[in-house]
C-alpha cells in the first residue's frame, strides 16, 4: 500500500527525538493510589486535584440520574437532549461563579472553539497568551480573526498588542497555565482590556475547584462579568466529572446557543454526568476540606522542594513542574520515578516550547503528607542521578 503521508516515516522521526507518546492503562478509580499496567502506582498526574473523580456521591447521584433519564442523552441541546438536571447545573454553575447565565459544553476543548470561532470574525482581533492551552489556539485559527500571540503574562507586549487592534478584539488567557502552573496577572490584564475597549475571555480549567476557595479565578480575585466578559470553566478536572461550561451575560450565552458550532452540532453530555457535577459542587459546599487540605500540600511540597533545591518552575498552584528542557532527561527520570512505584508525566514539545521538557507534578486532595514526602525524596535522589554534577 502507498503511503502518501509518510506515516512511518513521521512516525520513526518522533521516535528518534523521544517525542513518541504512548498511553497507559489505568485498571483502577482515579484517585492518588491506583492501579497501572499491573502495577500499584502513586499518582502525580492527574488533573483531579480534589481527589472527587470516584467519589461515592458522585457515583450514586450518577446512578440516581441514570435511574431517572437512562444512559445517553440522545440527542444536542438544540433538539431533545437538554434534561432538566442539565438546566439545574447551568443555574448552579453561573451561581457558584459568579455570572449571570452558564451553557454547558460537551468538553473544554468544544467550548473554547465554540466560543472564539461563534464571536470573532475575518477582520475582528483576537490576542492569546504565548502559553494558552491548545484549545484556545485551535479556536483563534478557526475563527479567521487577526491572530497575534503575546509574550508569557507580559502586560506590554500585550499593550502594544491592544494598541495596534483592528475591529472588535478579544484577549484570551488561560487562568492558571495548564503545563507551567503560574497564574495569569489577570486584574491587570482586565484594566488593559477595558482601556482597549477589547474583551477579556479566561480559561480557568484549572483554576476553578482550586482557586478563589474553590469558586475558581474570578473569586480570587473579586473579578466582576463586566471585567472578564467570558469566562471558561471545566468540569473533568478539579470537580471531577466530565465536561465544560461557559458563563456570561444573558446575551454572551443566548448569542453562544445560536451561534457556536461545537455547541449546536454535538450531543449532550449523559444526563448522569450533569447529575454527578451537581453533587461534585455539593460536596465543595459542604466538604471545605478538601481545598484547605490541597493548599496545605502545596504549600508542603514547595517547602521540601526548595530543601531539597529541586529546579521547581515558580508555581502556588496545584500544578507544580520541574524543568528538565532536554526531552531524553524528562523520560529518563519520568521512568526512574516509575521504577519506584510513582507516576509524573513527562511533557515534551509540542505540548510545551522547545527545550523546555518538564516533569509535570500535581497535587491532590487525596494525597497524604506521607505521599509528598515519599515523591520529594524520591525526586531528589532522581534529579542527582539523572542530571552531571558541575
Ligand atoms: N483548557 C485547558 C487550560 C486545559 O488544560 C484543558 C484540558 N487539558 C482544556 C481546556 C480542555 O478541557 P477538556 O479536557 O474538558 O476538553
Amino acid at each position: 500500500m502507498s503511503d502518501p503521508f509518510q506515516l512511518a516515516q513521521r512516525l520513526q522521526a518522533r521516535r528518534e527525538q523521544h517525542l513518541y507518546r504512548r498511553r497507559r492503562v489505568l485498571e483502577s478509580a482515579q484517585q492518588a493510589h491506583i492501579q497501572c499496567n499491573g502495577r500499584e502506582l502513586l499518582n502525580f498526574c492527574s488533573n483531579d486535584y480534589l481527589g472527587l473523580a470516584q467519589h461515592p456521591k458522585l457515583v450514586s447521584a450518577a446512578r440516581q440520574a441514570m435511574e431517572q433519564y437512562g444512559f445517553g442523552s440522545g440527542a444536542s441541546h438544540l433538539v431533545i437532549g437538554h434534561s432538566r438536571v442539565h438546566h439545574e447545573l447551568e443555574e448552579r454553575l453561573a451561581d457558584w461563579v459568579g455570572c449571570r447565565r452558564a451553557l454547558l459544553f460537551s468538553t473544554g476543548y468544544m467550548a473554547n472553539v465554540g466560543v472564539i470561532s461563534a464571536l470573532l470574525e475575518r477582520g475582528d482581533t483576537v490576542l492569546e497568551d504565548k502559553l494558552n492551552h491548545a484549545s484556545l489556539l485551535d479556536g483563534a485559527q478557526l475563527s479567521r480573526a487577526r491572530f497575534q500571540r503575546y509574550q508569557h503574562n507580559d502586560l506590554d507586549s500585550l499593550r502594544q498588542r491592544l494598541e495596534q487592534k483592528q475591529g472588535p478584539a478579544l484577549v484570551v488567557t488561560d487562568s492558571v497555565f495548564s503545563m507551567d502552573g503560574d497564574i495569569a496577572p489577570l486584574p491587570e490584564i482586565s484594566d488593559l482590556c477595558r482601556e482597549r475597549d477589547a474583551w477579556l475571555m479566561v480559561d480557568d480549567a484549572h483554576g476553578l475547584g482550586v482557586l478563589g476557595g474553590g469558586h475558581g479565578c474570578l473569586a480570587e480575585y473579586d473579578l466582576s462579568s463586566d471585567q472578564v466578559p467570558i469566562y471558561m470553566g471545566t468540569l473533568g478536572k478539579a470537580l471531577g466529572s466530565f465536561g465544560a461550561f461557559v458563563a456570561g451575560s444573558e446575551d454572551l450565552i443566548e448569542f453562544l446557543i445560536q451561534s457556536a458550532r461545537s455547541y449546536i452540532y454535538t450531543t449532550a453530555m449523559p444526563p448522569s454526568v450533569a447529575a454527578a457535577t451537581l453533587a461534585s459542587l455539593e460536596l465543595l459546599e459542604s466538604e471545605h476540606w478538601r481545598v484547605e487540605k490541597l493548599q496545605q500540600l502545596i504549600a508542603r511540597f514547595k517547602q521540601g522542594a526548595a530543601e531539597r533545591q529541586l529546579p521547581m518552575m515558580p508555581s502556588d498552584t496545584a500544578i507544580q513542574p520541574l524543568l528538565l528542557h532536554d526531552s531524553e532527561l524528562a523520560l529518563q527520570v519520568s521512568e526512574s520515578l516509575m521504577d519506584q512505584g510513582l507516576l509524573v508525566g513527562a511533557i515534551r514539545p509540542p505540548t510545551v516550547p522547545v527545550n523546555s521538557a518538564r516533569l509535570r507534578i500535581t497535587l491532590s486532595a487525596d494525597h497524604s503528607e506521607g505521599d509528598i514526602d515519599r515523591l520529594l525524596n524520591a525526586l531528589a535522589e532522581a534529579h542527582r542521578s539523572h542530571t552531571p554534577r558541575t
